[in-house]
């Protein structure tokens, strides 16, 4: 079995061979924990989630260690946990609102069928390591304390840039916004700040002589040194993170521990977005993994945590997806017609043809349609099913609890029937104006919920009556 990935850093598909076949380490971006997850966020989870699930079928099960951080030091959680619990001390306000937010993302990630990871540190537990770090750095001429902080001098750095194939020259052409007086060059970067008053705070590096804390590039530098040593295999997350994150955690590890690299195979998913849009709460677009899974508001329905798994895999991890109503509706077409499958003691492989897609950097589309064949035999041919049912096991987007929700009295259940009923006599009023582009649009809004309509004439008033039903 050849497993090729596509390297960020060398800009090329090629096949992976692991450092030590019998730990296999992937290190990926965890959440900043202020906030519920947002839909775009679960790309990286369900993505890296499918490329743990592979490893483990190649490597072995027991072969792979996969840590996932959970970022709890940061500027947007003080300011969040200070808003929302005015009255605890900042310390007792952080801590709450970390701890909330880290189960709410279990339990959300949990639905989407995301196995947990071997390892999931917290930036709080590896200070001392950060610290470290930040000596080491310091010691051998790649770091510089000034004014309480300590700065990463980029310039000492030659290669620094290759990720995301930038130059340094480039970069400071560039560096638009105002930079710190402190610094050295325009481009470097903080390792440690001083904390004011009511900020979470530890003793610092250097012999500084204010407490502070650590900037959040090198949380992820620490954690991962810590966990997967200081070369591993892969590292992951979104493509917004290429810059500056990953490339001033490369700057950092490689510089501390001397290396030549710090991971060598550099994974980044595209970008999600909503209906055609940047996804932005200003757009009233902004879309939480909790919304989709336990309100009605997108698309009017609410949505299994599976179906949003099958939605995310029919786009290349690499693309941009685009997120859409449509999307989930079809997902959860084909989750229902694998309803047969109930019964079936899967077998004890997933399909071959569906790892070998796979192993071609990822490729879930193709994985999919691969699926899509099988379901079409698999009605007729029992090992065929078993094998089936294997795969779509493996792949995550099967459990018994979703085919049981997934009956057609379950899903009108999950359709808000108020939402639908206001928009049937909407549209009664269109047709009655003799607006047909509106009663039509709003027949094709219901119909993207996968409610379908049934109009038929009164005999006695002569009026149309409409009446729905869940589509299966
Ligand atoms: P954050 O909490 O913003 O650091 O993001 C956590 C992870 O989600 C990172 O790997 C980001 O790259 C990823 N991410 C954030 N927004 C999106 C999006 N709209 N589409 C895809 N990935 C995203
Ligand atoms: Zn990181």
């Amino acid at each position: 079995m050849t497993l090729r990935l596509y390297n960020t850093l060398t800009r090329q598909k090629a096949e992976f061979k692991p450092i030590d076949a019998s730990n296999v380490r992937m290190y990926v971006c965890g959440p900043t924990v202020y906030d519920f997850a947002h839909i775009g966020n679960a790309r990286p989870v369900i993505v890296f989630d499918v490329l743990y699930r592979l490893l483990r079928h190649i490597y072995g099960a027991d072969h792979v260690t996969y840590v996932r951080n959970i970022t709890d030091v940061d500027d947007k959680i003080n300011a969040r946990a200070a808003e929302r619990y005015p009255d605890l001390a900042p310390e007792l306000a952080i801590r709450k609102l970390t701890e909330e937010t880290a189960n709410q993302f279990h339990a959300d990630i949990a639905a989407l069928g995301v196995l947990a990871p071997n390892v999931e540190p917290r930036a709080t537990e590896h200070i001392v390591e950060m610290v470290e770090l930040c000596d080491a750095l310091i010691a051998n001429g790649h770091a510089y304390v000034a004014a309480d902080h300590v700065l990463f001098d980029v310039s000492s750095m030659p290669d620094y840039g290759r990720l995301s194939n930038r130059s340094l020259d480039e970069m400071e052409a560039g560096a638009r916004v105002e930079v710190a007086p402190y610094k050295k060059g325009p481009m470097d970067f903080v390792l440690w700040k001083p904390s004011k008053p009511g900020e979470p705070s530890w003793s610092s590096p250097a012999g500084i002589a204010v407490a502070g804390r650590p900037g959040w590039h090198i949380e992820c530098s620490a954690m991962a040194g810590k966990h997967l040593g200081n070369v591993f295999d892969i590292h992951g997350g979104g493509i917004d993170l290429a810059f500056p994150h990953h490339e001033n955690e490369i700057a950092q590890s490689r510089c501390a521990h001397g290396t030549p690299v710090m991971a060598n195979v550099w994974m980044h998913n595209g970008f999600l977005q909503v209906e055609g849009e940047k996804m932005s709460k200003s757009l009233g677009n902004f879309i939480t993994i909790n919304e989709l899974l336990a309100t009605t508001s997108f698309g009017g329905s609410q949505w299994h945590g599976r179906v949003v798994r099958l939605a995310m895999l029919g786009t290349h991890y690499r693309q941009p997806i685009d997120w859409t109503v449509d999307r989930l509706v079809q997902a959860r077409a084909t989750l229902f017609d694998l309803s047969f499958l109930h019964d079936v003691v899967p077998a004890a492989e997933p399909h071959p043809d569906v790892i070998a897609a796979l192993a071609d950097d990822l490729n879930t589309p193709s994985a999919m349609s691969i699926v899509h064949g099988l379901a079409k035999s698999a009605h007729r041919n029992a090992d065929q099913a078993a094998e089936l049912k294997a795969t779509l096991q493996f792949l995550g987007v099967y459990d018994s609890e979703t085919q049981h929700d997934l009956d057609p009295g379950h899903l009108a259940r999950q359709v808000d029937a108020s939402h639908v009923n206001r928009l049937i006599a909407a549209r009664l009023v269109a047709r009655k104006a003799k607006d047909f582009v509106e009663s039509d649009r709003i027949r094709d809004e219901l119909s993207a919920m996968g409610v379908a309509l049934n109009d038929t004439k009164n005999k006695g008033t002569g009026e149309i009556e409409t009446t729905w039903e869940v589509r299966r």
